[in-house]
């Protein structure tokens, strides 16, 4: 039976709907809709005289949820162009003035230098903690308190602290343990059953094992752009008729009785009707909120627009020379918000990915929550890394407005029920409002068309 399905956002969520909506609906006809003129959303890569700049994701980590993503690379061959990860000892947190490192590997190395930077009795705690986590079950969705009871205040305000808080902009005590931390959404990511749903290629199998093998991250020859660039043209050469990307189109609201979009197209400023029998909506939380309440879905309209969404501001500093010190051997760094740095923290780029950049250059990604001048962002640095940064070749500034979804406790009840109300109408709701990781969304996408083809 054939099903029209139209889709909000063509970003990775989007343009992963449609490649599992092809999947499990040999027969759709799919309709993407983007206010933007191009594909990709939040995922831009510029080659800016042989260096590599990610604007938004630098890279995309190794983990057990791969699967539907490694699915999307086997069909598209992007994995002939896979850049592994060179993985480092150490990352590192800012705390009390100076970067003290936090091993990445586990071996007398690492360990001696742990304890030589943050002293032995961290690491009997850390080790207590352990067995905590596994013994005490607290009872909260709230991520903070879940920490204080287990690791205890002190190493919750040290380290946990400056992880969360680099990754989410946020204190722990704002943030959901399920969503943050215990992962409620990926519960039913089942690999066995996957497996045999989404089998790959002996070929892909081969040059994956080879190329990423301790590797912790991974990009692509030209950067992670090339996921969703690659995955368009893979939908379009391939369902040619049944794929149609709309740019510069904006979805306004939504005809419940008669299930149309509404649809503003930017260049011919007229409004459109789309029909549909499902549509998924990727836009992010404020575009939701205002698509909720044109529809007349005051209830929903209001949840969303009680959810508070995180800004962040990048830069991508290029310097044609080495400039960080030589004991600094780490991923990057992660600030503590005790420590008031504009700084959030800041990803060694050239160390990870040497090959995405000139011999003997300098590239580091550096995240902060408002933006600054310049010299107050290098001075920053400086003062981190404990040398004195010379001037850069280029800087790239690019601002996230309210881009990210906080995850605070009681989010992801939120939204199932959210879901549970929009169910009856064939609506459903992107997979990012639940992950902000690339490989969790992928699987999101595909376990919410799964579910409609069950
Ligand atoms: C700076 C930064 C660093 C990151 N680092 C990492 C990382 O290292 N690893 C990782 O895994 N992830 C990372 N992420 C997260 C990851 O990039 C995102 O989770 C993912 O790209 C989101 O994809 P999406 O399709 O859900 O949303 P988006 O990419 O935001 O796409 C949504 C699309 O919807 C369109 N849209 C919005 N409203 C409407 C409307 N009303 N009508 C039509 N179109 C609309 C937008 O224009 C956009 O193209 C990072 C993100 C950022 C910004």
């Amino acid at each position: 039976m054939s099903h029209k399905f139209v889709i909000v956002g063509a970003g990775l969520s989007g343009l992963s709907n449609a490649y599992f909506i092809k999947h499990f609906f040999p027969k759709a006809q799919i309709t993407l809709i983007e206010q933007s003129n191009r594909v990709g959303g939040m995922i831009v890569s510029n080659n800016r005289n042989g260096f590599i700049c990610e604007e938004g994701p630098r890279s995309i980590r190794m983990g057990k949820y791969n699967r539907p993503l490694y699915h999307i690379l086997n069909k598209t061959k992007l994995y002939k162009e896979f850049v592994p990860s060179i993985q480092q000892p150490y990352s590192y947190i800012y705390w009390n003035g100076k970067l003290n490192s936090v091993p990445l590997q586990m071996n007398l190395g690492t360990l001696s230098q742990f304890i030589k930077d943050n002293g032995s009795g961290d690491m009997l705690k850390l080790i207590k903690a352990g067995a905590n986590m596994m013994l005490l079950k607290p009872n909260t969705d709230n991520l903070g308190e879940y920490l204080d009871q287990v690791l205890g205040k002190e190493l919750t305000e040290k380290y946990a602290e400056s992880v969360f808080y680099g990754i989410y902009g946020e204190s722990v005590y704002n943030l959901s343990k399920g969503l943050c931390y215990s992962k409620s959404h990926m519960r039913g990511y089942k690999e066995q059953e996957i497996q045999k749903e989404l089998s790959l290629d002996k070929d892909f199998e081969q040059i994956r094992d080879e190329k990423l093998k301790g590797a912790n991250s991974y990009r692509f020859k030209d950067g992670v752009e090339s996921l969703p660039k690659r995955l368009h043209t893979y939908l379009q050469e391939t369902y040619s008729g049944e794929y149609e990307v709309r740019l510069n189109s904006k979805a306004k609201r939504i005809e419940m009785k008669t299930k149309e979009l509404i649809v503003e197209n930017r260049d011919q400023q007229e409004e459109q009707r789309l029909n549909y029998d499902y549509l998924i909506l990727n836009a992010p939380t404020h575009q939701l909120s205002q698509i909720m309440t044109n529809s007349n879905l005051n209830k929903i309209g209001d949840v969303f627009r009680g959810i508070k969404c995180n800004s962040l501001v990048t830069r991508n500093i290029c310097w044609d020379q080495k400039i960080l010190p030589q004991k600094f051997k780490g991923f990057g760094y992660l600030i503590n918000p005790k420590q008031e740095q504009v700084i959030l923290g800041m990803v060694a780029d050239s160390l990870s990915f040497p090959s995405q950049y000139p011999e003997n250059a300098t590239n580091l990604s550096i995240m902060s929550i408002y933006d600054v001048n310049d010299h107050v962002i290098l001075n920053e640095l400086s003062k981190h890394l404990g040398v004195q940064i010379p001037e850069p070749k280029e800087i790239i500034t690019k601002s996230w407005s309210k881009a990210f979804t906080r995850f605070s406790p009681g989010h992801y009840e939120d939204m199932l029920n959210i879901e549970s109300e929009l169910n009856g109408k064939n609506i459903i709701i992107g997979a990012n409002n639940y992950t902000l990781a690339i490989p969790e969304l992928v699987f999101l996408s595909y376990s919410k068309i799964k579910q409609l083809y069950l």
